[in-house]
């Protein structure tokens, strides 16, 4: 048979996760079929639940695995968003988190580049590492702490990732884009390792105190994942962006104790707001960063994108997805 367009699939690493899975209905809607490869480690099947299962086909198992069942004839576009994703995932299994995000990566790479498809690699804004530049662009200097501390391990597996895919577009051709996201929220997304909305949210429903770590003041920016995924599949359709590297994100900072407030007050909760330290949190040696802002003038320049959800909506469709939702607990 010969491949067209039409015949030819995206494939989505990590596609029933988070991200992924908001990406996968966009790919569809834009008329798009889909193969999601997907260990369901931190991912859910329930997140890809009534989807036409003739245009989403599921792979489950790890990436490196279930790409030899994967003919790279029959895909046009690779959007690999597969990783150990989260802070607390990452200081508890490092292991799982290096090769995870190293030698899948590496696994990837090699199946886009037979398949001769443009791939998009999901980074991190974590990639900054503990640099105190306010906002970070994309050439900034990246700053990490001692190998002996494991958070690290996490931004420097994801700096190995873009070292390689951009060496893939230099030395071979391949078209790649690599976008960094900064914090990205939204329905779906679970709480478990680390995520700090969702977890605001299901305890402020549940009438638990919120737990804030740190002292609060410490600011992030959250934007939301439909925002997200419309910049992404833009990225990667525009031969402008390849071999290129792109924060994605909102650049509008919130504290994150402000944050537990704001969370309280939509929601109408009566929550307590309780501050834990990091050391209790993470363990001893913890270190985080006081700011993560995207400079989001390449973006722009390259795509006219600006995110467009407001964070209040995003917070009520957090909740609302919790509350309808047989998600297992988001604590
Ligand atoms: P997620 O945990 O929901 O998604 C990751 C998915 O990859 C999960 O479905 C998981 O089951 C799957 N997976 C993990 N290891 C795998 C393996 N070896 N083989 C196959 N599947 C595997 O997290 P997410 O927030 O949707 O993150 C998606 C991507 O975006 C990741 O690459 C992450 O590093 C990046 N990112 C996310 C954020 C954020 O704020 N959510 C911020 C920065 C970067």
């Amino acid at each position: 048979m010969v491949m067209t367009h039409e015949t030819r699939r995206v494939l989505v690493t990590g596609g029933a996760g988070f991200i992924g899975s908001h990406l996968v209905r966009r790919l569809l809607d834009a008329g798009r079929d889909v193969v999601v490869i997907d260990d369901l480690s931190t991912g859910r099947a329930a997140n890809l639940a009534g989807l036409p299962a003739e245009r989403v086909r599921m792979l489950e198992g790890s990436v490196s695995r279930r790409l030899a069942d994967l003919d790279p004839a029959t895909v046009d576009r690779v959007y690999h968003l597969a990783a150990a994703v989260g802070v607390r995932l990452v200081v508890d299994r490092p292991i799982e988190t290096i090769e995870t995000n190293v030698l899948e990566t590496s696994a990837v790479l090699r199946f886009a580049g037979e398949a001769g498809a443009p791939l998009f690699l999901a980074s991190t804004s974590e990639i900054y590492g503990k640099s105190e530049r306010v906002p970070f662009s994309e050439e900034d200097d990246v700053v990490y702490g001692p190998t002996t501390l494991h958070r690290w391990s996490y931004a420097c597996s994801k700096a190995i990732d873009e070292y390689l895919a951009l060496a893939w577009h230099r030395e071979r051709g391949l078209p790649v884009v690599v976008g960094r996201f900064f914090n990205t929220v939204g329905p779906g997304q679970v709480g478990r390792w680390g995520m700090v909305l969702p977890r605001f949210v299901a305890a402020a429903l549940a009438g638990r105190p919120i737990e804030v770590h740190g002292d609060g003041r410490q600011t992030r920016c959250f934007c939301d994942v439909r925002d997200v995924v419309r910049v992404v599949t833009q990225l990667l359709e525009d031969p402008a962006c390849r071999g290129r590297v792109f924060n994605i994100g909102h650049d509008e900072p919130v504290t994150i104790g402000e944050l537990a407030e704001r969370v309280r007050r939509r929601l109408g909760s009566d929550s307590a707001v309780r501050n834990v330290p990091y050391e209790q949190a993470f363990g001893p040696g913890f270190e985080d960063l006081r700011a993560r802002v995207p400079d989001l003038r390449r973006i722009r320049a390259a795509t006219g994108w600006r995110p467009e959800v407001d964070l209040d909506h995003t917070i009520d469709a957090i909740a609302e997805h919790q509350r309808t939702s047989a998600a297992e607990p988001v604590s």
